[in-house]
């Protein structure tokens, strides 16, 4: 689109972020004649796209590719009239009218807006891993699980993703230590079950990484400190896979929209946030469940619920 069109068309609504929230309200928006646009700075879906099979999402019983999921709903909303842009949104101007939109240079203007930009993985903020990022340090196993091929890898995390993903990774791996601050596990009981009953996966309990070290051919070991009696130890290996939770993307939120302590956007039941034309979906909601079900759900009713707004 160039920076004129951009300029002079104003849209009912932008949806900012293109996961399951995202691209669902993109589908219902579409479908109501709502002059829709999505603006993702990554490829559809997500954090759905990168995980390798997701297999509580209703319709699937043999489960479903997290990436394959997502591009049927990006052909959905599309097919429906809503347009897919790839921005990264810089800043808002959400109590403007029309409201204000600005993407690499570009202005777009709209009537109402959902912010469905989901969450990002946490770093655990420790010497090595940035150094080590994109050398063996990674928070993504679907996307560089293969380069690892007979390596010991650490996953650090007791949550679903870190159990999802360590069993993803023995897939390649020859073996998968999870490294958990706490005794017990945080994720479902069906992950821990299979992770229980897979030879390659290890535990090591109440420890947390110190320092991941390596060479110039990438990480070799991570130092870790167990949390109860003050022991280190040392776990040689090829890759650390970090799951220490997420995020919400909402720095680019001006300080009228509400969010909570950990930042996540504050929403009635409508999915109207504290500005008026303003609603929030998915992941980077506040709220106890996080799956890619509730976020779609979220994702129509936030658009049933502009369209209402934009009827009054
Ligand atoms: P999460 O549920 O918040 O779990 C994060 C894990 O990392 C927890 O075990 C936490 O320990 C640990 N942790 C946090 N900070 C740490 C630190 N600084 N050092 C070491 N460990 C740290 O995050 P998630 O697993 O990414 O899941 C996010 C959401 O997506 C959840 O709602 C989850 O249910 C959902 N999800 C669902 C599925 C599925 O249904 N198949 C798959 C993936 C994700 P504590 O336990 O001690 O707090």
């Amino acid at each position: 689109m160039s920076d004129n069109q951009a300029q002079t068309s104003v849209y009912d609504l932008i949806i900012i972020g293109g996961g399951p929230a995202g691209l669902t309200a993109g589908i219902y928006g579409g479908r109501a004649g709502l002059k829709t646009v999505i603006m993702e700075q990554g490829i559809p879906g997500g954090q759905a796209a990168q995980t390798e099979k997701i297999e509580n999402f209703p319709g699937f019983p043999e489960g479903i590719d997290g990436p394959e999921l997502s591009m049927k709903m990006y052909e959905q909303a599309t097919r429906f009239g809503a347009e897919f842009t790839n921005a990264s949104v810089e800043s808002v101007d959400l109590e403007a009218t029309p409201k204000v939109i600005r993407a690499y240079g570009e202005t777009y203007l709209a009537r109402a807006v959902i912010i469905a930009t989901g969450a990002k993985p946490r770093r655990l903020n420790v010497p090595g891993e940035e150094e080590y990022s994109g050398r063996g340090v990674s928070y993504c196993a679907t996307c560089d699980g293969a380069f690892f091929k007979g390596e010991d890898l650490v996953v650090v995390g007791g949550g679903d993703s870190a159990v999802e993903e360590a069993l993803f990774l023995t897939h390649y791996a020859k073996s998968v230590t999870i490294v958990h601050r706490r005794d017990e596990l945080r994720a479902q009981k069906v992950l821990q079950d299979r992770a229980s009953a897979n030879p390659k996966v290890n535990f090591i309990w109440n420890s947390v990484i110190e320092k991941i070290d390596g060479d110039d051919k990438g990480v070799r070991r991570c130092l870790i400190r167990n949390v109860v009696n003050g022991e280190k130890g040392e776990i040689p290996c090829g890759g650390v896979f970090i799951y220490a939770g997420t995020a919400p993307a909402t720095e680019f939120l001006p300080a009228s929209i509400a969010r909570s302590q950990d930042r996540y956007i504050v929403t009635n039941e409508n999915l109207e946030t504290s500005v008026a034309g303003v609603f929030a979906a998915g992941d980077c909601r506040a709220k106890p469940v996080r799956q890619v079900a509730n976020a779609v759900g979220e994702g129509a009713v936030a658009a049933i619920m502009v369209e209402k707004y934009l009827a009054r």
